[in-house]
């Protein structure tokens, strides 16, 4: 086919468009402001894909029929009814779903060149294995990572003693199997199957060493590998838009899990390897060991006194804000003190909650103006001149140890130094760690108060009292 040709070809132009819908898709998808409209493009471009792919032979109407309708009703209901802070394990499920997909296409491939005695092509042959090995890899891990966040079975690294030695030789059965698949070794399906099978063995063995804390890492790198092979799937049919996509969600999927290794001040092969969170430290002593000794506790009223008679308050917001839903009281009670004067900025953690952007979705919601919103590199120096942190449900985060104490497991990770403020407030239901397992000095610190409880019945109670004064 020369250029003309496929140019003119109705199907290619339909890809070509989608391939352009997601791009820009992507780019709207970068800011807050303008991610809604990024989401609607990118789901325009998925349905002309979809359309344009429906145009070209379906073998059986009923079954392609019944699959999307089902896979369509399982989309919006979950669109619908999972909570904010389960969106890492959906995320999980889907992008093993993906990486399923894939590797069950490159193997209908090949059952159908060798079933037709049709002579497979190096090409054909390696990018069929290819698929299928980081597909099998992506959904066996993803599924591992979806049962830990679900909680279906411990969040705790599991770990055993010559474990990166069976990985390896695990790899090594794979590539062998791979390379007997290209060289046409007969029986070739039989060395298919057995890379297939070893690549899910593999991706479960992967997944089962990492922690709570790095599964969102593991989810977005996992993600990655499903774009990976879906552009190799692309080769093996000839489907433009496959490679493109697949291209799309490989490369952000990777650039994703540098930013946040970055944000957590983790190398990708220390989150891999690591094991985090296996082995407690002295300093990693966990919230049922932390004396509390020097905690100050408040009431609502006190802590409404505080803000009101500020000249500038900062949010902290975490992950607590995210599990009590506070985000749409933390905007009331920011009327309320805005209404009296009182400047407030809310700081926002690159990996603050359990995905990136989590905060500013939430914030978003309660139309929060983005203006108010300020990265950790911006909002850091202001909190000297702050006269009260008000920290909800954010604890990692705000760990002062990271800072300052070279035994901690989170040393060297960024933080909001909150503890620079004049006054810090802290939201939080009981002395129990964050995600990371660890203690936080930030609650002995003599300017720190805690108001304990749901952080949604705190800021209402607040509220109230700031109304009330
Ligand atoms: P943390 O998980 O450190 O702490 C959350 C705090 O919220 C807990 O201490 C908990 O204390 C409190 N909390 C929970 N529920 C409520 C509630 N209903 N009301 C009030 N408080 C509540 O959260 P951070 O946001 O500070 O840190 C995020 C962590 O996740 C970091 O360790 C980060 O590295 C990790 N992570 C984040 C990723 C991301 O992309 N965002 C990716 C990978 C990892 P209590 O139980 O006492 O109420």
């Amino acid at each position: 086919m020369n250029v003309v040709q496929a140019v003119a070809n109705p199907v290619d132009i339909a890809y070509l468009i989608t391939g352009i819908l997601f791009i820009l898709g992507l780019r709207y998808l970068s800011s807050p402001k303008t991610a809604v409209l990024g989401n609607r493009l990118s789901a325009v471009g998925m349905l002309i894909a979809v359309v344009a792919t429906l145009t070209q032979g379906i073998v059986n109407w009923i079954v392609i029929g019944s699959a999307l309708v089902v896979g369509a009703a399982i989309g919006i209901l979950s669109a619908q009814r999972v909570k904010m802070t389960a969106m890492p394990q959906m995320v999980a499920l889907f992008n093993g779903a993906g990486g399923g997909a894939a590797a069950l296409v490159a193997a209908g491939e090949l059952l159908k060149y060798v079933n037709s005695g049709t002579p497979i092509t190096y090409d054909v042959s390696f990018t069929s294995v290819l698929s299928a090995v980081i597909g099998a890899l992506s959904f066996a891990g993803s599924i591992i990572a979806f049962l830990k966040l679900q909680e279906l079975m411990t969040g705790r690294p599991i770990t055993y003693p010559a474990q990166q030695v069976v990985n390896a030789l695990i790899l090594l059965v794979i590539l062998v199997s791979w390379g007997l698949v290209v060289a046409g070794v007969q029986p070739v399906l039989q060395w298919f199957w057995i890379a297939l099978g070893a690549s899910l063995v593999l991706g479960v063995l992967f997944v089962l060493p990492i922690g709570g804390a790095d599964m969102p890492v593991v989810i977005s790198l996992l993600n990655s590998f499903t774009g990976l092979a879906a552009a190799s799937t692309g080769f093996v049919l000839g489907n433009n838009v496959l490679i493109i996509s697949g291209a799309l969600v490989g490369a952000s999927g990777t650039l994703l899990t540098v930013l946040m290794g970055k944000a957590m001040n983790r190398s990708i092969t220390n989150v891999l390897f690591g094991a985090f969170g296996a082995v407690k430290t002295s300093t990693a002593a966990g919230g049922a060991g932390h004396g509390g000794q020097n905690v100050r506790s408040v009431t609502p009223d006190d802590v409404a006194a505080m803000l009101a008679y500020a000249n500038e308050v900062i949010v902290v917001p975490g992950y607590g804000m995210a599990v009590a839903q506070a985000q749409h009281s933390i905007r009331e009670l920011a009327d309320q003190l805005e209404k009296k004067g009182v400047a407030v900025k809310y700081a926002i953690h690159p990996v603050a909650g359990r995905m990136p952007g989590h905060m500013n979705v939430l914030l978003a919601e309660a139309n929060v103006p983005y203006e108010s919103l300020y990265d950790m590199d911006d909002i850091n120096p202001e909190f000297e001149r702050a006269d009260v942190a008000l920290v909800v449900g954010a604890n990692d985060v705000t760990n002062p140890a990271a800072r300052e104490d070279k035994n901690s497991p989170i040393y060297g990770m960024p933080i909001l130094n909150v503890d620079k403020a004049q006054n810090v407030v802290v939201l939080k239901r009981s002395m129990a760690s964050g995600f990371a397992g660890i203690d936080n000095p930030l609650y002995d610190d003599p300017k720190t108060v805690m108001l304990f409880g749901d952080a949604k019945k705190s800021i209402d109670s607040v509220v109230a009292g700031v109304k009330a004064l």
